[in-house]
């Protein structure tokens, strides 16, 4: 019983597939319904739900949904996201607001209704999206702020929900090939296939990502494989 945010598109929807296919009921939650459905109308037992992570009314009658549906909630994977690039001296306060609260707030409010049914059954896998923007990277103060967040996110809810089962990780993807990096090329005014040639250049192993790449990662993370892993960030970047 999974439920991924920002599964509508890119790695969320990949995440969501990957899950399915490994027997999970996917609930499929992006901020509107029609890409969830796509989605959801893909897989076994997929639950398409229309959820604004910023909203706590909206995640928690969300989680509330999924909980019904499925009877439980196993795994919890963040991968709504949003990117308002900028330098700092043109950044707004609402280029700010809005990435730190889809990210960092999305994430605090999903984990904390995500825990409220999993400590009871002593049994969750949380996963939040880092990035390697995390690490720093021109024109993100707010995005970077926001992805070095959740690694810290990650290892405290680790310590606090480990006595009860729970891990709790991240994973940091370096470019993968969505619409989110499809923007960024946009933005900068580069051609698309340019923008990911030379980000294949720049990666050791000579290619970007797909969101299959980061699924995998994830799915690891939240397998019974990973069971001793905890407050972790990987990296999914082609290198190291
Ligand atoms: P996409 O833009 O393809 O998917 C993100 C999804 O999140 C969209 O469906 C979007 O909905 C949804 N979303 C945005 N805001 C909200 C909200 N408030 N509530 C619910 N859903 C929301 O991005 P990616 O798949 O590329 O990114 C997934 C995650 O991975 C993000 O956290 C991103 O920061 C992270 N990441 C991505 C990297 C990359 O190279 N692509 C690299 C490192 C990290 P809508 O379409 O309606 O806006």
């Amino acid at each position: 019983m999974a439920l991924v945010t920002g599964g509508g598109r890119g790695i969320g929807a990949a995440t969501c597939e990957l899950l399915a296919q490994e027997g999970a009921a996917v609930a499929v939650c992006d901020l509107d319904e029609e890409p969830a459905q796509a989605v959801a109308g893909r897989l076994e037992r997929g639950l398409a739900v229309a959820c604004d992570v910023t909203q706590r009314q909206s995640v928690e009658s969300t989680v509330a949904r999924v909980t019904d549906a499925f009877g439980a909630l196993d795994i919890l994977v963040c991968c709504a996201g949003i990117i308002r690039d900028n330098l700092i001296h043109k950044m707004t306060d609402e280029d700010w607001t809005a990435v730190i609260d889809t990210h960092l707030k999305g994430s605090f409010l999903c984990a904390q209704a995500a825990q409220q049914v999993m400590v009871p059954r002593r049994y969750g896998k949380i996963v939040f999206l880092s990035s390697t923007s995390a690490l720093g990277n021109r024109g993100q103060t707010n995005y970077s702020t926001a992805k070095a967040g959740l690694q810290g996110m990650a290892r405290t809810l680790a310590i606090e929900l480990g006595p009860f089962n729970i891990n709790v990780n991240a994973v940091a993807p370096g470019f993968i090939e969505t619409r989110m990096t499809e923007a960024t090329a946009r933005r900068m005014g580069v051609d698309w296939d340019e923008f990911k040639r030379l980000a294949a250049e720049r990666t050791p192993l000579r290619r970007i990502g797909q969101p299959a790449d980061v699924a995998g990662v994830i799915a690891f993370l939240c397998s019974e494989e990973a069971s001793y892993v905890s407050g972790q960030t990987i990296y999914v970047r082609g290198g190291p």
